[in-house]
């Protein structure tokens, strides 16, 4: 009979509700959950030390222990036990702290596997508190299967060695392990089986390869399938069709203040075709920063408000929605669009709600305050998302019923990123989303020129170009320290900045922002230093996001170790956004530059420094907890291009076959439920 993945731990012989509960507690529940608690790592008992050839660092060696004991530091409160290792060609010194029990542990006659690191601390070479196994316990299971000891991760108070036993005692079982992957190139049937076989019962570093790849394999191919899916399944619903009237769309363009690049020219088109469908566009627009996304958006609004709809448009902080409207009306108001504000700070909103739900606006912009029950609209067709990956799957739902109730309809969806996406992460998770990329800054832009600077020097470096910026009438920005612990801090920090600031340029105008202030002071004061009121304005990174004050052309980043690659883009990306040349300067305390902050000022490239982003941090940070929360992958890494594009290629042959129904997905339950919660991920339909 084959092994039943999803029973309860308790049907294996051996363990009892005791063992269960503790298991439990590590998140294991079923055999499918304990086949999947894989070693962390495997001591490979062949690969002995003899002592009379030991080198620092790990390692593993046999002999017999003696000379134990004991003693006590009053002054650090620590328990010391040292001994000494003998084997047949030499003796090294042992030492434990605060491990008391292990005096009285040894039998001094017998052999153990001592595994540990070999230093010099404390004047002289020592082991520094190995782990120690009985010789025969050991020698015992390297003759049941092999030389490699799987160590497992230990959760609470279940040990290695507890896993390890289970596991052993389900061994003959796993031959009957049933495939979760239809055949692809990668997986033939067995596969699976084989590969967690090999996890457990490695034998080989080959072996554990081999199993680290497939199971890596299995999650790509189960994240891509379930985008695959997402899109045919988005293919099936219905969305408003918006038609594309190519002499209203010239009129708006004729009509602006530039003329557009060809990269904004194309993500026009290919939105408005979009629009024009009766299947639900779901796209996302990559743009870096500065790159013109919101002309981008308001011209494929106006079409759909031109076709009689209403258009949402969530922006993820109060300063950033208002300036979306404010430019948005600019943009649209001469051609007869309505468009309101809704935000916290937002007065009068039950007349606003009552607007929206009447139809008298056409253009809602605001922050997830939109998003209350008592929002309703008469015809919401098109929703627009800035900053996408700042907003939770939670969110995303909610714009959707509020479609579906208006329209009875799902809507198209638009949303934009100033973070760009790497390719291989775009192909993992994004696969569902047409992407439009915005890979050109609008004419006569100049790029930021950035320069790292130490913090010793930087008086004389820094406030002259200060000073001669004032001077030409141009506007500073100036982030401060990040400070972790409290925000009451960082409000002093901030100030503190600026008060010594104003000491120095002392005919500047100064003003500082933070996170902890009023949504309508950080907008007043958001506002006074766009209008060019205010010269160098201190801050925090609240201003990370969208902010656009096109004759702010200095940065000043203290501490720019602190923070990460995206950021430190982003963040630049508020100056330059003129036709002025721009600089931005990068404070260190280090010696030597981050790499990090090395790559900021070779490249301006977004894009390239996403890539680089992504494998120095990997993909979780980047694109923040909240959207990925479910994107936990366990053994796939996302900057694996190679397995991935082989992955992506199956999981599509194989959405295919789906679709032309020579599969089905219901005959492979358990891949069914896997990709379920991945299903979720990115798609808001
Ligand atoms: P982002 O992509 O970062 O959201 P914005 O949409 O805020 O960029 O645009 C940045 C600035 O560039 C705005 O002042 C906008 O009016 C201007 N802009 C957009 N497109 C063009 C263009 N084709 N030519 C000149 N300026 C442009
Ligand atoms: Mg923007």
């Amino acid at each position: 009979m084959p092994i039943n993945l999803a029973s309860s731990i308790l049907s294996i012989r051996g363990v009892g509700p005791k063992t269960e509960k503790i298991l439990n507690k590590a998140g294991i529940r079923t055999i499918r959950d304990l086949l999947y608690y894989l070693p962390r790592t495997y001591e490979n008992y062949t690969e002995t030390t003899k002592l009379s050839e030991i080198k620092p660092g790990k390692v593993i060696i046999r002999g017999k222990i003696s000379d134990l004991k004991t003693s006590h530091t009053r002054r650090r409160n620590l328990t010391i036990t040292e001994g000494v290792i003998r084997d047949a060609t030499d003796a090294i010194r042992v030492v434990w702290f605060n491990q008391p029990y292990r005096a009285k542990q040894f039998d001094e006659t017998k052999d153990y596997y001592f595994v540990g690191n070999y230093d010099f601390s404390h004047g002289r070479y020592q082991l520094t508190s190995p782990k120690a196994e009985l010789a025969q316990d050991i020698d015992r299971i390297k003759k049941q299967n092999s030389t490699y000891r799987p160590i497992y991760p230990v959760r609470g108070a279940f040990k290695s060695e507890g896993f390890h036993k289970i596991i052993e005692s389900i061994r003959p079982e796993f031959a009957s392990i049933p495939d979760l992957l239809p055949e692809t190139t990668y997986s033939r049937s067995g596969a699976r089986a084989d590969a967690l076989f090999k996890a457990h019962f490695a034998e080989s570093d080959a072996d554990v390869a081999f199993a680290r790849e497939y199971l890596a394999y299995e999650e790509l191919f189960e994240l891509i399938l379930a985008s695959n899916l997402n899109k045919q399944e988005n293919q099936k619903l219905r969305a408003t069709s918006i038609p594309f009237i190519p002499k209203d769309i010239k009129q708006l363009v004729e009509h602006l203040k530039f003329k557009l690049t060809n990269a904004q020219r194309l993500a026009i088109f290919e939105i408005l075709k979009d629009l024009e469908k009766a299947t639900p566009m779901n796209r996302l627009l990559q743009g870096d920063v500065g790159s013109g996304k919101t002309v981008v958006a308001a011209i494929s609004a106006y079409s759909a408000i031109r076709a009689g709809h209403q258009v949402a448009l969530l922006a993820p902080t109060a300063i950033l929605a208002s300036q979306h409207a404010d430019s948005l009306r600019e943009l649209l108001e001469p051609f007869g669009v309505k468009v309101t504000l809704l935000i916290g700070a937002t007065k009068h909103k039950e007349t606003i709600k009552k607007e929206i739900e009447s139809g008298e606006v056409d253009l809602i912009v605001g922050t997830h305050a939109l998003l209350t029950d008592d929002t309703r609209f008469k015809s919401l067709a098109f929703t627009i998302i800035d900053e996408q990956h700042r907003f939770g799957v939670d969110q995303r739902q909610k714009l959707l019923e509020k479609t579906v109730v208006s329209t009875g309809l799902a809507p198209h969806l638009l949303m934009m990123t100033a973070t760009p996406i790497p390719r291989s992460l775009q192909l993992a998770v994004f696969g569902d989303l047409d992407v439009s990329i915005l890979n050109e800054l609008p004419a006569g832009r100049q790029p930021v020129t950035t320069r790292i600077i130490s913090e010793l020097n930087f008086k004389d470096a820094l406030y002259p170009t200060v000073r001669s910026y004032l001077a030409k009438k141009q506007q500073v920005y100036w982030i401060c320290k990040k400070i972790e612990e409290s925000n009451s801090s960082e409000t002093a920090s901030v100030k503190k900045q600026a008060q010594k600031l104003e000491t120095i340029f002392k005919d500047a105008k100064i003003a500082f922002l933070h996170g902890r202030m009023k949504p309508d002071e950080k907008d007043s004061i958001m506002e006074q230093f766009a209008s060019g009121k205010v010269d160098i304005l201190v801050s925090t990174t609240v201003v990370e996001v969208g902010v656009n004050v096109p004759n702010a052309n200095l940065m000043v980043i203290m501490d720019a170790d602190n923070y990460g690659l995206a950021q430190l883009h982003q963040l630049r990306g508020r100056i330059g956004r003129g036709h002025e040349a721009a600089e931005c300067y990068l404070v260190t305390t280090n010696d030597r530059p981050s790499r990090r902050l090395k790559e900021l000022e070779k490249s301006t490239d977004g894009f390239y420094l996403a890539e680089v982003d992504l494998k120095l941090r990997g993909p979780g940070e980047i694109y923040g907890s909240l959207q990925h929360g479910a994107l936990n992958l366990q053994f796939a890494s996302l900057t694996d291009s190679r397995l991935i594009s082989v992955a992506s290629k199956d999981a599509k042959r194989f959405a295919s076959a789906c679709a032309n129904n020579h599969e089905t997905l219901s005959q492979y339950p358990e891949l069914m439920k896997c990709i379920k919660q991945y299903q979720q991920l990115t798609t808001l339909n």
